[in-house]
């Protein structure tokens, strides 16, 4: 849902939780908003906006475009949308399990928010695969965190039951964002980094090899500005240290790999945390 936001334009996205976001999601933001139409469209399987033509499948610059988010999320939780795009009237849907029983006009700023309540309400089986909301707490911080990481133009807010635990500014600066989500500490520890080649460049922040972590946990990587999990690029992160840090002990880094997009398959993995490299 926070892809959704960042692939709308947002500037400002605000994300809130309550017991571990089993009783409530609410994702606001100030992107391009929907028209009422879209808005009834979104929530039908593999409903995209964000395919045009055959050759945007190869070339794929939005940070998905599998129209299953929605669909998925909708079928098994109650849901409330408020939309509204510029140029058209704002509209306000709810959904109990995937299904559209109620809409009305709604006045409100252009955006969108989602509230996603009671989520598994319908599938007592697949809630029962759910930790405590502790750990789906920090589970749900840790990707607020990286997507605030990949996008220091956007101001990122993040809400746990009423207390706020994130706030980013979104003044585009990567470090001042190092710094308001990773704390001071590993700010000081780190250096800039900056290399080319070819169509290739990779920037971003490194520990010193004095400051190594006990974890990988702040490896961050990201490529073409979406947060992946790579064990390829961990490895070659830890190779460049190799001799200088100490075994069982890791690097720090939030590296941004810019390459052309036809170089890297994205939709390999159903999260698309993972990816492809050409
Ligand atoms: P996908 O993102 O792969 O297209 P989703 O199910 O996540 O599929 O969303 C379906 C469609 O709903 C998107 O293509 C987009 O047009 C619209 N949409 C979803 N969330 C938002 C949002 N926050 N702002 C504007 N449009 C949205
Ligand atoms: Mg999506």
């Amino acid at each position: 849902l926070v892809e959704n936001a960042i692939d709308a334009g947002a500037t400002r996205v605000t994300v809130e939780i309550q017991n571990g976001g089993m009783t409530l999601i609410r994702i606001l933001d100030n992107g391009c908003g929907m028209a009422p139409e879209d808005a009834r469209t979104a929530f039908l399987r593999h409903a995209t906006s964000k395919i045009r033509n055959k050759d945007d499948l190869a070339a794929i610059s939005t940070l998905g475009f599998r129209g299953e988010a929605l669909a998925a999320i909708s079928a098994v939780s109650r849901i409330d949308l408020l939309t509204k795009a510029a140029d058209t009237p704002g509209v306000s849907l709810h959904l109990e399990a995937g299904q559209i029983t109620q809409e009305s006009p709604a006045g409100c700023p252009e955006g969108t928010t989602i509230l996603v309540r009671d989520l598994f309400y319908n599938t007592p089986a697949r809630m029962k695969f759910m930790k405590s909301d502790q750990a789906e707490a920090s589970a749900v911080f840790l990707a607020v965190q990286q997507q605030a990481l990949a996008h220091p133009e956007i101001s990122f807010r993040f809400l746990k039951d009423g207390v706020e635990q994130l706030h980013t500014s979104g003044d585009g600066d990567r470090r001042a964002a190092i710094y308001q989500i990773l704390g001071r500490q590993l700010v000081n520890d780190m250096v800039p980094v900056e290399s080319r080649w070819e169509k290739i460049s990779v920037s971003g922040f490194v520990t010193k090899p004095t400051a190594t972590r006990g974890n990988r946990a702040w490896q961050s990587f990201f490529v073409n500005n979406r947060y992946i999990k790579s064990r390829l690029l961990s490895a070659a992160v830890e190779e460049a240290y190799r001799n200088q840090i100490m075994v069982g002990r890791f690097p720090a880094c939030v590296l941004e790999i810019d390459m052309p997009v036809q170089a890297v398959d994205v939709n390999v993995h159903p999260a698309k945390t993972e990816v492809k490299f050409l």
